[in-house]
């Protein structure tokens, strides 16, 4: 005999909202006519509205993993099992996606046969890391589920102290904004055998990020969620077609341009001349790509095009939530080589990060225990001003003529070195 549908007032509010809710996803598999996954949901369901009730979770975690995996999967068993039986356990795997999230149908309907054969049905895509999470598995289900889903060509990710999956913007295939090959960089520093050792078998202190966004939009949310941001941007100015630019003066009109995009540029970089054209004073632009994003036919992003790396967000662990600290400025990006020194460069972040790091601790906690002076001679790079936390926000660099400063900075650092 079919399960009932539980009663869940609770997480049937969740649903009244404007966007599509995790609830009505899983109530759909609920309703679904296979009374294996059915079962399961409706008592997922109970479950979920029972932790609403109390205000507490119900799952603790345990060990399941796979054959020659040292990590990937995320067990969860239920605390009121007798309750909820249908859903005591409770496991996800973990799967790399493509880089830049770039699939066919043919492959998503095969995903969605494996899930369903082997699974719950209920996928979730994608996690923070770019992860395919495939959840609701039971213990017995996670082995063939891998099996299935490795044969098919898709690996495992990473869970736990070790290299975490990575992620890249779609980048050039589809968005005229980035400034590199965000896909073919992920490629290349997680296609090396040794990298993955580090995602499969956990044994770092603690876990690792990688983000690959291809300008300042950053739609990997890198900035605040990675240990490792690798961002697009430029050198130089930005490219300007002032037709374009006079096409939207007239079209929404000078208060429009002035409210939405002059005023709003965070260093004042951009304004309006008298006969609707636009100047920028591209020494003083941020390359915060506000002024591209709003109006794409007259603005684009530079010619001579590479990376900034910020190193050590992170979410909320020891110290509160930290945003990422520019490290490398700018980086070439164009050619293969750029990308190797790309890859030597992220290597020996990880290496500093593998070699200091207290258990438990993330590098932006490591930064701020040592410093980011010691950080910097470790991984070998020389200050510059251009790594303040916000540019013309803080009171100890004076920006104008930086680079003169940084001349300065430079002829007396052996000095202050001898001093030391
Ligand atoms: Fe496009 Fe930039 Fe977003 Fe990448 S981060 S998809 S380049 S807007
Ligand atoms: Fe200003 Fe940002 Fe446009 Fe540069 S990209 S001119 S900083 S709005």
């Amino acid at each position: 005999m079919a399960k009932k549908m539980p009663e869940t007032p609770m997480l049937d509010e969740l649903e009244s909202g404007p966007w599509p809710s995790f609830v009505t996803g899983i109530k759909r598999l609920a309703n679904s006519e296979d009374k294996q996954y059915a079962d399961k949901m409706k008592s997922l369901l109970g479950q979920l509205e029972h932790s609403y009730e109390t205000r507490l979770g119900y799952w603790k975690g345990g060990a399941i993993g796979v054959r020659g995996y040292g990590g990937g999967v995320i067990p969860r068993f239920s605390e009121v099992a007798d309750k909820f039986p249908e859903s005591a356990e409770f496991h996800t795997l973990r799967i790399q996606s493509p880089s830049g999230g770039h699939y066919d149908t043919k492959t998503l309907r095969k995903l969605c046969d494996i899930w369903e054969e082997h699974g719950s049905g209920l996928m979730a895509m994608h996690g923070q890391c770019s992860d395919i999470m495939f959840q609701g598995a039971s213990s017995a289900q996670v082995q063939p589920a891998f099996d299935a889903l490795n044969e098919f060509g898709f690996d495992m990710g990473g869970a736990g102290p070790a290299l975490r999956t990575a992620v890249a913007c779609i980048g050039m295939a589809r968005c005229e904004f980035a400034c590199y090959d965000t896909v073919k960089v992920h490629r290349r520093i997680y296609c090396d055998p040794e990298m993955l050792d580090y995602m499969h078998r956990p044994s770092l202190p603690y876990k690792f990020k990688f983000k690959f966004s291809g300008c300042a939009n950053d739609c990997t949310n890198s900035v605040h969620r990675s240990d490792c941001a690798v961002i697009g941007t430029w050198a130089g100015d930005i490219k300007v077609d002032q037709a374009e630019f006079k096409n939207y003066v007239r079209t929404l009109g000078r208060k429009e341009i002035i409210d939405n995009i002059i005023t709003r540029c965070p260093t004042g970089a951009i304004s309006l001349n008298d006969d609707d054209t636009v100047a920028i004073d591209n020494p003083n632009c941020v390359k915060c790509m506000h002024c591209i994003d709003k109006l794409t036919k007259a603005l684009a992003v530079g010619d001579k095009r590479g990376v900034s790396i910020l190193i050590g967000a992170k979410h909320t662990l020891k110290i509160t939530d930290t945003m990422a600290t520019v490290v490398v400025p700018f980086m070439p990006m164009e050619t293969d080589e750029d990308v190797e020194n790309l890859y030597d460069f992220c290597s020996k972040v990880f290496e500093f990060f593998m070699d200091n790091a207290l258990e438990h601790e993330r590098l932006g906690e490591v930064i701020d225990r040592i410093g980011l002076p010691s950080f910097l001679e470790g991984i070998g790079v020389e200050p510059d001003p251009n790594m303040v936390i916000e540019p013309r926000g803080n009171p100890y660099v004076m920006i104008d003529d930086w680079d003169r400063e940084a001349k300065k900075w430079f002829a007396r650092k052996p000095a202050i070195r001898a001093a030391e």
